[in-house]
């Protein structure tokens, strides 16, 4: 019985060719991000997936195939000078039906396991910005934005000699092994890789979603993904989110034999990261309607001061700033009382000014009351002089 699979690599957005290789049979697992040029990088991976698939075939172990792997690269390389120099990362993971798995590193390929409702990583990258971040003088978030995260300090290929970093895991019913090429996670946050899997979708949908939301922000790299599982309801053995470092492939080197204890990703940052989202979309349309509403403010404002008109205020004729019945909070306020006395307006002037007379200004407002108030001396003098006529006559 073998493991349920997925796999799927896309040249994005950007290269014009796809130096990544997958490999993926139920049992082993694989992903390889060359490098080395134009020619070389697509060789160097594809060369060493070839190899590695061929001697498990065989019936080698892992790391006999993963030396086996260097070995064809690095000759490859030697034999021609346009592949001169070239190399693969390579994340190599070989399981069975009891779920236990050998994971094998090298380079800034990833593994990933994500376990009830919690993404892991597994492996370490072996960049120079690791490097820093390991040693304390940059932070991770530091490390995924500097200039140089994709210098790699190990790879498969360019020496004799390779050392993998080599882990174990136990994969229960319901857990999925996930490997990457840097291409999924320089335009993903491990936050966002766990969102997709939390959907629980199948796992070539996943694999699609995977690389689709990397090349929607993006796709500057290719991207290559392979998911593995044991079938659903798979009894596994008790969860332990032990992983071992296993003993190391090369004799020379000594072993750093230990086991760590895996910080999980906790959902809550997943959830955290959709409230933060959500928080920031309700904070730009809080300040798009913010900005709308001063606008309107700002409008209203500027209409109301430029309008005047004339109105009555007590007993005598005033003018008034602002509008008839005011607008919004903008009520209309008096900015010059005259000596026109409403006493002396004529019924049809009062009914006017009861209502309020626009004008463009003060200055024609006073004009207007001028006009008004030679009106009434005009027709007063009529009146005197209608008077007199009757008495003379
Ligand atoms: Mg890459």
């Amino acid at each position: 019985m073998t493991l349920g699979y997925a796999v799927g690599t896309d040249v994005g957005r950007v290269r014009s060719d796809n130096q990544d290789a997958v490999f993926a049979d139920g049992t082993l697992f694989v992903v390889a991000d060359g490098m080395g040029g134009h020619a070389g990088g697509g060789v160097a991976s594809q060369v060493a997936i070839g190899t590695l698939a061929d001697e498990i075939s065989k019936g080698h172990s892992l790391p006999e195939a993963i030396a086996a792997a260097n070995a064809a690269v690095y000759e490859r390389s030697l034999e021609d000078s346009l592949l001169e120099g070239m190399g693969t990362t390579l994340t190599a993971a070989c399981g069975n039906e009891s779920g236990r798995v050998g994971i094998y590193n090298i380079g800034d390929s990833r593994a990933y396991l994500y376990s009830k409702g919690q993404l892991y990583q597994l492996t370490s990258d072996h960049t120079f910005v690791q490097e820093l971040v390991d040693s304390g003088s940059i932070t991770k978030e530091q490390a995924a934005i500097h200039r140089a995260r994709h210098v790699l300090t190990r790879a498969l290929g360019i020496a004799e000699l390779v050392v993998p970093d080599a882990f174990e895991i136990q994969l229960n019913g319901g857990d999925i092994l996930l490997l990457c090429s840097d291409g999924l996670i320089n335009e993903l946050s491990d936050e966002e890789i766990g969102q997709v899997l939390t959907l629980g979708l199948p796992l070539p949908e996943t694999v699609s979603r995977l690389i689709d939301l990397a090349n929607a922000h993006g796709g500057n790299d290719n991207i290559s993904v392979v998911l593995a599982t044991l079938d659903d309801g798979h009894p596994g053995t008790p969860e332990s989110l032990v992983v071992t470092r296993m003993a190391q492939s090369s004799p020379q080197v000594p072993l750093r034999g230990m086991n760590r204890i895996l910080q999980p990703i906790p959902t809550s940052m997943v959830e955290r990261s959709s409230w933060k989202r959500a928080l920031a979309r309700f904070g730009i349309f809080v300040a798009v309607i913010g900005v709308f509403g001063a606008a309107v403010v700002l409008a209203v404002s500027l209409y109301v001061n430029h309008s005047y008109y004339v109105g009555l205020a007590g007993a005598r004729v005033a003018i008034y700033q602002g509008r008839v019945g005011g607008i919004l909070w903008f009520q209309p306020h008096v900015v010059r009382v005259t000596s026109l006395r409403t006493d002396r307006l004529s019924p049809a002037v009062r009914s006017q000014l009861v209502s309020g007379v626009d004008e463009g200004s003060v200055a024609q407002a006073l004009r207007f009351v001028a006009n008004a108030t030679k009106q009434i001396e005009l027709s007063r003098s009529a009146t005197l002089a209608g008077v007199i006529v009757s008495v003379v006559v």
